[in-house]
């Protein structure tokens, strides 16, 4: 699209938008404004820089006109106090054209200020789930008067655990309402969500767009399970001099302390995980040292990964293949940025090749196949979801004939035996030091 022209803009907002120094409308705004206009639910598949805010704040203005009502018409939901102020501040930036009222809330500061300011009345309101929860509680805000509900950046809204309150808050709004939301990428979580919220939403994406799929080499392994995942990992990670700063993609916190824990022992500090049950500073402290190459493997879940500004990345390691082919493009075009040329591999089991499939469809490009190395060891260890599942819950007589898996050990004990077998295997062949199980190899590492 040429030009803000061509949407159905009020002359009031082109000139904020003129004075913005805008001049045309970004894809996911192109595409956004006649469906919120239209009144239909929204999901909105975008990243942060694409011009989402605006995208859904353009039309929700334009239709939003003067009243003297003092509860707010319109609820934005953020995940973090940050992006409540910076939602804040775009939507002052049309403060000038029209005297909009608007409040951000957020945890972590004193509710009584907020109380006041909300007592004031507002058009809309900006809030974090929590602190927006608590103000309806204490009544010191009414909800009844809410026609739009916008949720951004779901997927990192769930992912930090979010979901209790935001199905409380959903529930107590008008159900008369038009809902949008924002997520950067699709998760079985976000989809569920969406199937329990949304009638019939309209879904506007262009997360595809961009990814340089021309820098990017890629690769595929077949892979029978878990544990050959990490047993083929482990045998190219060694690789020092090609995979230089390697960022592996897991589906899930489970898995990635699970992943942590097996690369941690043979690659110790030269790995390190982030995800969303990890403390902020640990958080930073991992991202810092893998920008600074200290660090040469990061395990990431999706969620994580997103927003964070790495370059440089020479493999983006798929341990498990997307269900959202979208998350794919996401996660791939992490390397091969800015001209440099990247690779990237997916590992995938029997169960994941429809999904690699339904990536090959969307890119129009057959990932190609490498053979498994007949050096890496193929484990018959199974992870819990691996497991065939029981059914015959009355029946204990019957555990016997069920399979392996009634057989094994607690999946707690199981790791342990695991890591030290492979430990010995793997010394053997590259004659690597232990790292654990050695309790003096990282202090007289970090002690140099
Ligand atoms: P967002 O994805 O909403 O975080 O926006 C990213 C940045 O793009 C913000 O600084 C916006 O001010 C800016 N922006 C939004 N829409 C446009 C546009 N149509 N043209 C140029 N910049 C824009």
């Amino acid at each position: 699209m040429e030009s803000f022209n061509e949407l159905n803009i009020s002359k009031q907002m082109q000139y904020a938008i003129a004075d913005l120094g805008f001049e045309k409308p970004t894809p996911i705004q192109a595409q956004s404004f006649s469906v919120i206009m239209s009144g239909t639910d929204m999901v909105g598949i975008a990243q942060t820089g694409t011009g989402k805010t605006f995208a859904y704040m353009l039309p929700i203005l334009q239709d939003l006109k003067f009243s003297k009502e003092t509860n707010p018409r319109v609820l934005v939901m953020v995940p973090t106090r940050e992006l409540v102020l910076q939602v804040v501040e775009e939507i002052e930036k049309f403060g000038k054209y029209a005297s909009i009222r608007v409040i951000g809330v957020f945890g972590g500061t004193n509710i009584n200020r907020q109380k006041e300011a909300v007592a004031e009345g507002a058009d809309i309101i900006v809030a974090t789930p929590g602190r927006l929860y608590d103000l309806v509680v204490s009544r010191a805000l009414q909800l009844k008067a809410i026609k739009k509900v916008v949720i951004d950046e779901v997927d990192v809204m769930l992912d930090l655990g979010f979901r209790f309150q935001l199905t409380n808050i959903l529930e107590l709004l008008p159900t008369k309402r038009q809902n949008i939301m924002f997520s950067a990428t699709m998760t079985d979580e976000v989809n569920v969500f969406i199937h329990d919220f949304f009638i019939a939403p309209t879904t506007v994406s262009v997360a595809v767009s961009g990814t340089p799929l021309e820098n990017i080499s890629q690769f595929a392994y077949a892979v029978p399970n878990f544990y050959t995942k990490a047993n083929l990992l482990k045998h190219l990670l060694q690789n020092e001099k090609d995979f230089k700063k390697v960022l592996i993609f897991v589906p899930n916190k489970k898995s990635a302390d699970l992943l942590f824990d097996i690369l941690d022992e043979f690659f110790g500090s030269e790995v390190a995980v982030i995800h969303s049950n990890k403390t902020q500073n640990y958080r930073i402290r991992s991202i810092e040292n893998f920008n600074a190459e200290k660090t040469r493997i990061l395990v990431t879940t999706d969620v994580m990964a997103r927003g964070l500004d790495l370059d440089q990345i020479s493999h983006v390691i798929n341990f498990d293949v997307p269900n959202f082919p979208e998350n794919y493009m996401h996660r791939i075009g992490r390397t091969g940025r800015a001209e440099q040329d990247g690779t990237a591999i997916l590992l995938y089991t029997e169960k994941e090749n429809d999904a690699k499939e339904s990536i090959e469809t969307l890119m129009d490009l057959k990932i190609k196949e490498l053979d498994f190395p007949s050096e890496v060891e193929i484990s018959k260890q199974l992870t819990y979801e691996e497991q065939p599942q029981v059914v015959e819950i009355n029946n204990p007589n019957n555990m016997e004939e069920v399979g392996p898996a009634f057989h094994e050990k607690k999946e707690k004990n199981k790791k342990e035996n695991q890591g030290g077998s492979y430990k010995r295997i793997i010394k053997q062949k590259y004659k690597k030091p232990k790292t654990r199980g050695d309790k003096n190899f990282r202090k007289n590492k970090r002690g140099k």
